[in-house]
């Protein structure tokens, strides 16, 4: 009877780099990869549209895992043993190096994805990995000596075995896992951009502000940064970073909700009238709309303007106090009612799935049945956007793979 070394379920990049670590750290031989579709690293291919965002380029580990809203603890364990510096250094020694850009994001320098495919199917080969695609592995049987699975009504045998088959959106997605025991945190949508409801900003589509705050009421959710007007409503890093941190909170409040806008968080609400107070004198005669603050495009000034009610020619001397406080409160806390949410550039990353506590951060072996190790977004585990989800790959991938020397 044939007993494989390893069998991995999933051909994404947890999966591969689990397959590849067994056999280069633990010296695992006959080692199979099954794939449920025909396009293995399907996500990897279009990921960071279409140029793979592989890490970020950040090396205090502390501060990479604080990236994490799920996962935090387990990612700090895991960048131990390989971080963000071991993910650049494994691709440049097999030839692909990789560049960042000024956000911190990292990508091949020659900005497609098919490199780190091409290096990946490589590094199989080298190995001698099989690869079994359009193979669903429907149920898993552990026995005394190995375990059993079932694909395509097939039977095949395995000593360990490495389950990275990525995130699902419903629930009854890890109905297969939670058979065998494993605890399952319902999985709810992160990374998402916000719907406004009655858009009044439409006119300001494409119009992004380098440095807003984004507050939510009712929850302790903020965050500053880039936001990005849309034709539907608000996106940029700060409404993703929002979402991604917010997941299951916004899924609560069944993504209907008020935020409120500072448009220059640098600013307290004092130093905005004193500011707006002086231009009634220094600028009395010119027209409120010609004199915007640094920092507020002048498409956006009109709009907060328009909202406080002042008129495009009014001048500042002959602004009322109550059309003043208004805009103040345009500018520090301009209120939008947000009504759904959009998936971000079809980049869907869920919450939820095995939970942690299924698993030794150390190894990332099941606590419950030996020889059994998971990966990926399978896990628990969700980064914000920019990298941070392959890292979460590559290292959980790796740690599975070196823990099975054990
Ligand atoms: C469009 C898009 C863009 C993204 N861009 C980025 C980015 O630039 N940077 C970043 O860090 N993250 C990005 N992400 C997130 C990132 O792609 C994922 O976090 C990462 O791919 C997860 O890898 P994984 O191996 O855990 O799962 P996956 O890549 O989802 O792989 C799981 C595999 O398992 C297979 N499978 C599932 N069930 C079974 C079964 N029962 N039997 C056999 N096979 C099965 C699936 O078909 C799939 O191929 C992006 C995601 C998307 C969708």
């Amino acid at each position: 009877m044939f007993v494989y070394d390893l069998i991995v379920i999933g051909g994404g990049a947890a999966g591969f780099f689990g397959a590849i670590t067994a056999a280069n750290e633990a010296q695992l031989e006959k080692i199979l990869l099954i794939e449920k579709t025909g396009n293995c690293l399907a996500k990897v291919k279009i990921s960071g549209g279409g140029r793979c965002n592989v890490t970020h380029h950040l090396f205090d580990l502390k501060n990479f895992s604080a990236q994490y809203p799920r996962g935090k603890q387990h990612l700090f364990k895991l960048l131990f043993q390989f971080g963000p510096q071991d993910t650049i250094n494994w691709f440049e020694s097999r030839g692909v190096p990789l560049k960042n850009e000024a956000d911190g994001r990292m990508f091949p320098q020659t900005d497609q994805s098919i490199s780190i495919i091409n290096c990946l199917m490589q590094e199989f080969e080298n190995n001698k990995i099989e690869i079994k695609q359009h193979a669903t592995v429907t149920d898993i049987l552990p026995t005394e000596k190995y375990f059993e699975l079932t694909v395509n009504e097939e039977k095949l045998r395995c000593k360990k075995l490495l389950i990275t088959t990525g995130g699902h959106p419903k629930k009854e997605g890890f109905d297969w896992l939670s058979k065998l025991g494993f605890a399952i945190e319902t999985p709810v949508p992160s990374l998402f951009t916000f719907n406004v409801k009655n858009h009044s900003m439409v006119s300001l589509m494409g119009l992004s502000v380098e440095n807003a705050r984004v507050r939510i009421d009712g929850t302790k959710l903020e965050e500053t940064g880039p936001i990005l007007i849309t034709h539907w409503g608000f996106s940029g890093p700060a409404i993703l970073r929002c979402s991604a941190w917010g997941a299951r909170k916004l899924a609560e409040m069944n993504y209907h909700f008020n935020i409120r806008v500072h448009w220059l968080p640098d600013l307290t609400q004092d130093e905005i009238r004193e500011w707006l107070e002086k231009q009634r004198i220094s600028n009395a005669k010119r027209a409120v709309h010609s004199r915007v603050f640094d920092g507020i495009p002048a498409r956006l000034w009109e709009h907060l303007c328009n909202k406080s009610q002042i008129d495009a020619n009014l001048k500042w001397a002959d602004i009322s106090s109550k059309k003043l406080n208004l805009l103040v409160e345009a500018i520090s806390a301009d209120l939008f009612e947000i009504q759904g949410k959009t998936t971000f550039k079809e980049e869907f990353v869920t919450c939820g799935g095995v939970k942690l506590s299924e698993i030794d951060s150390n190894t990332c072996m099941s606590k419950k049945i030996p020889n059994l190790y998971f990966a990926g977004e399978v896990l628990d585990v969700d980064g914000i956007t920019g990298g941070f989800n392959f890292q979460h790959a590559w290292s959980s991938g790796f740690v599975a793979g070196k823990s099975m020397k054990k």
